[in-house]
């Protein structure tokens, strides 16, 4: 049986008090474990060592939202999976649809981050998903694929089984509006079943998480569906009452 897994990615939000108060509650709520759930947050960079410290000891698991595909050297303002497993981070976005679409970010991109933070000893969290336009012309289980599949060509299907997949259709980000869980769980399992005509025990090993709009209202149901492993969750990440609720809505 697949553990779920449940990320908030806080994006560019916060200040140090907040998040020190973010992180508090979640610590005092959540620090013990939720059964058969990993709860995972990505603090901006700045705060990642605060966040490492205060949730030091407690079952949550720090993720970052980005890395460099270089592993060092003249690139600067950019950040390396040695450098993020330096201050214990586990996790890592990769791919996310405001690097690809506000950061010109490509697949090759996404690709070979993806390989540097498996090289660290980080898990990357790839994030594929369509847009709105690519939904409407029906192409979005091709959009998912090209993209599932140009990290498979890149890094290997062996891989992807220490790796998460986020499926985040662009049109349900921050839009309060997420996929129906019809919607995400026939995404999840053409997902599931690209990695198996690969390798079957990949695919069945493989998290799948959905992220856009999930909040405390719609993540069982979303939770629930055969799938689904989890979310990565956005804005409902910031307050801390609704992600412990997203939490402890995995069945
Ligand atoms: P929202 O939950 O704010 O829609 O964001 C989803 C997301 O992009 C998580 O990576």
């Amino acid at each position: 049986m697949r553990r779920a897994l449940v990320a908030g990615n806080w994006k560019m939000n916060g200040s140090r008090s907040d998040i020190g108060e973010l992180i508090s509650s979640l610590v005092a709520e959540l620090g013990d474990g939720v059964n058969g759930v990993d709860i995972v947050v990505c603090p901006p960079f700045p705060y990642l060592n605060q966040v490492a410290d205060a949730a030091h000891g407690s079952e949550l698991v720090l993720g970052a939202q980005n890395l460099s595909e270089y592993s060092s050297g003249a690139y600067t303002g950019e950040v390396s999976a040695s450098m993020l497993q330096d201050f214990r981070v586990r996790y890592v976005i990769v791919g996310h649809s405001e690097r690809r679409s506000l950061f010109a970010e490509s697949n090759q991109q996404a690709a070979s981050k993806f390989v540097a933070a498996r090289e660290a000893g980080l898990t990357p969290i790839l994030c594929v998903g369509e847009t709105g336009e690519q939904r409407s012309a029906g192409q979005a289980l091709q959009v998912v694929a090209d993209q599932i599949d140009f990290v498979v060509g890149v890094a290997g299907i062996a891989a992807m089984a220490e790796a998460v997949i986020a499926y985040e259709p662009v049109w349900a980000i921050g839009s309060g509006e997420s996929a129906t869980s019809q919607q995400a769980q026939e995404m999840h399992a053409h997902i599931r079943g690209l990695l198996a005509a690969h390798d079957e025990d990949v695919a069945a090993a493989v998290q799948i998480l959905y992220g856009g709009s999930v909040s405390a209202a719609n993540a069982e149901e979303l939770f629930a569906c055969p799938d689904i492993d989890g979310g990565l969750v956005g804005g409902a990440s910031l307050d801390a009452q609704s992600f412990i609720r997203i939490c402890k809505s995995v069945s």
